[in-house]
């Protein structure tokens, strides 16, 4: 069944679906191309965050199952990362392949996992895996060395080699497509792979683990270990065979990868982390209509749990109440929460009833502080058994309060008012983050003044949340220092090898 014709499903159809995913779910590691129970039988439930109810009880991996998932990932690395180039990147295209032969079953898994609308998942995070698997796959045979100039005597090559085994450790807002992010590039560059996916969201992972496999890679490349991230992920960052962490996941996390490289090897470590996303809107924006629905879209999709969501709208004092007027009538029931696994709906629950009751602490925290509540805020009546939170908008904001300083991962809009350009750069780089922004006016100067000023990896233009797979997604800041999806990303999982030969 291609993408296309899931899209058609209905929300019985989905709902046969996911029965069937639970009759016998994968609960099991996958190490060295096989699934294996937890060396110590550690068990944990994933929830589905729509109803409450345990989806499986999942095996709990710890530093035993990480050592032998290491050793499989660099018993693997040698063949792997000598095979010809075209060979894995027929590997990687075969895989593409095989993860829209199996989209059923893997959105359904994150749909349930997660509570992410089928409908996104669909849109979004499945097109997105392909199109990163096949864009590294693309770039497989053309990673070059080079050759300097030197004297007549001397021949000096630079080779461009992967690194070893890749630890992955994942969030669960995408759990496919952040996992994917990491892995594609990592195998594309000849490395091996071991992912912790979170705990929140185990399931799909599994999937994408056995269907490399199936697209004819040889066991080990890529082993999953789920488990909880204070003991797997942990022993995994910790331990002396990884030469490299890629993580996605809270700033907080974040710092403890890099104590953890500094307690064992020095291994590498890339951090893509937390956000708190300005979005500008100066009084001379040319559309007032797609600038709005840019700022309730940039926060609301994806239940707000997105790394990148444009959680703080900056709004120039001049247009401040048409914005709002527009934002609350048009933005106030742009997303309904709803049943994930119906095609109609656009927003799930947050990810667990923990995630659920950490934004309305938020909700009140933003009310004791002095903004104003416009809508939302609470809990859907008819939802009340899952995580839901109803979109909410918070205006009059200023930039010291917590609303504007943290990050929430719910959907959670603030306004924020300020008078002309330079109040808007003093705010917007008044946090820890930097990890995207963007900037809506007609004045082309000002656009470009506002990107060099902006402290961000990503700055869009007139638009928000777009581009492709040649854009390097990163942060600055305490956001992270790694770029995904370009080939950046993809030379990051490489090292340089200078051999400098005597002629004479
Ligand atoms: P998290 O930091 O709680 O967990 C991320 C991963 O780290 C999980 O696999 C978890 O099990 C593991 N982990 C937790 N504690 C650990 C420890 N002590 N040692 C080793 N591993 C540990 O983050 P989350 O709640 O899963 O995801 C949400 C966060 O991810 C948000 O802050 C969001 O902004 C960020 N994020 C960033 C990007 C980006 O590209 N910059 C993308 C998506 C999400």
């Amino acid at each position: 069944m291609s993408i296309d014709e899931l899209s058609k499903y209905s929300a019985k159809k989905w709902h046969a679906a996911a029965n069937r995913e639970l009759a016998n779910p994968e609960t099991r590691l996958f190490i060295g191309g096989e699934f294996v129970d937890a060396i110590n039988k550690g068990r944990f439930d994933t929830i589905n965050p729509a109803n409450g109810n345990v989806l499986a009880s999942m095996s709990a991996g710890d530093a035993a199952d990480i050592d032998a998932a290491v050793a499989a990932a660099k018993k693997a690395f040698r063949g792997w990362s000598r095979t010809a180039p075209r060979e894995r990147m027929e590997i990687l295209y075969r895989y593409v392949e095989l993860l829209g032969e199996n989209a059923e079953q893997l959105a359904v898994l994150e749909s349930l996992d997660m509570g992410k609308p089928i409908s996104d998942v669909l849109a979004i995070d499945l097109p997105g895996c392909q199109d990163t698997i096949q864009f590294m796959a693309e770039y497989i045979d053309k990673i070059e060395g080079s050759v300097t100039s030197t004297e007549a005597d001397v021949l000096h090559y630079v080779l461009r080699e992967p690194l070893g085994v890749v630890a992955a450790i994942s969030p669960w807002n995408y759990p496919m497509l952040m996992a994917i992010w990491k892995i594609a590039p990592a195998i594309a560059a000849g490395n091996t792979v071991v992912l912790k996916p979170a705990e929140q969201a185990p399931l799909s992972c599994l999937l994408l683990a056995k269907l490399f496999i199936e697209a004819g890679a040889p066991p080990g490349v890529f082993n999953v270990v789920n488990g909880i991230g204070e003991v797997a992920g942990k022993a995994l960052a910790l331990h002396n065979d990884v030469a490299k962490v890629t993580f996605t996941g809270s700033t907080e996390v974040g710092k403890l990868m890099l104590q953890y490289a500094g307690q064992s090897n020095m291994k590498r470590v890339s951090l893509e982390c937390g956000g708190k996303s300005p979005q500008i809107f100066m009084a001379d924006v040319a559309d007032m209509e797609s600038a709005v629905s840019a700022a309730y879209n940039g926060i609301f999709s994806n239940m707000g749990e997105v790394c990148n969501a444009g959680s703080r709208l900056l709004v120039d004092r001049p247009i401040y109440d048409e914005f709002i007027e527009r934002f609350i009538a048009t933005g106030k029931n742009a997303y309904q929460p709803g049943d994930p696994l119906d095609p109609l709906t656009n927003m799930g629950p947050m990810v667990t009833h923990d995630a659920q009751k950490r934004v309305l602490s938020y909700v009140e925290i933003a009310n004791k502080e002095g903004a104003k509540l416009q809508f939302g805020g609470d809990v859907p009546t008819a939802l009340k058994a899952g995580a839901y939170v109803n979109p909410t908008l918070f205006t009059g904001v200023n930039n010291s309060m917590r609303i504007a300083r943290e990050e929430i991962f719910g959907p959670v809009a603030a306004v924020i008012p300020f008078d002309g350009v330079d109040e808007a750069i003093a705010i917007a780089n008044d946090t820890i983050y930097g990890l995207a922004a963007s900037v809506w006016t007609q004045n082309l100067s000002r656009a470009h003044k506002l990107v060099r000023e902006i402290e961000a990896g990503v700055v869009w233009v007139n638009c928000f949340d777009e581009g492709d797979m040649t854009q390097p997604f990163g942060g600055y800041k305490q956001s992270g220092n790694a770029r995904d999806k370009c080939v950046e990303s993809l030379l990051s999982y490489t090292q340089s090898k200078s051999a400098w030969i005597r002629l004479d």
